[in-house]
């Protein structure tokens, strides 16, 4: 597994905007709200030029997002790439046909749907979301284009919360790239 961690330096710009939510959306859980580096001009444009520059030479043809986070950070970077942009969504959301997939989250348990044309076989695909916790999101995602067909480059995250060790969960041959720890 080929991790690339970009924490050094610079990125405290980024992870000084993350807004630490206790006790949301349950009790016990310590929330890191990316809405406030969104609203940050530097540092929202920041975090997908460290992105957009990590994968620029890695020949991206699409970018699948996870709803909701990821379809911000990584519509962003599919603008940024010039790639297509693929929606990961919440059951029952997309109109045409769709594969779905059933996972465990931090909190709770849920499925995810990809439209079934949404990769021709064979393509090169980035998946991206706001951040890696437990590692069951990620993991279903990643299922879900090899199901359709795609080629998994990598997964991308602006956050990744350590000592939840969700790389763990992930395919050994998964690249992961993430640009701040907690
Ligand atoms: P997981 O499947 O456990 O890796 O959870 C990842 C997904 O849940 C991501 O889409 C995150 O947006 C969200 N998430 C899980 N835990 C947290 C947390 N502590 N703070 C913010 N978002 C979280």
């Amino acid at each position: 597994m080929v991790v690339t961690e970009m924490d050094n330096g610079i990125p405290e710009n980024i992870k000084s905007k993350i807004r630490d939510v206790p006790d949301f959306p349950r009790e016990g859980i310590l929330f890191k709200d990316i809405t406030t580096v969104l609203r940050d001009k530097v540092a929202f444009k920041h975090s997908i030029d460290l992105l957009a520059k990590h994968y620029e030479k890695q020949r991206i043809e699409y970018i699948a997002g996870i709803e909701a986070r990821g379809f911000i950070f990584g519509s962003a970077l599919a603008y940024k790439l010039g790639v297509g942009f693929i929606p990961i969504r919440k059951p029952g959301k997309l109109p045409s046909k769709t594969e779905r997939i059933s996972y465990d989250l931090e909190y709770g348990q849920d499925s995810l749907e990809i439209h079934t044309d949404a990769v021709e076989p064979g393509k090169r695909v980035l998946i991206v979301d706001d951040l890696l916790a437990t590692g069951g999101t990620a993991d279903a995602a990643i299922k879900l284009v090899k199901k359709i067909g795609g080629v998994i480059v990598g997964v991308a995250f602006v956050v990744e919360l350590e000592f939840l060790k969700g790389r763990e969960k992930l395919p050994e041959d998964c690249q992961i790239t993430r640009l701040i720890s907690f």
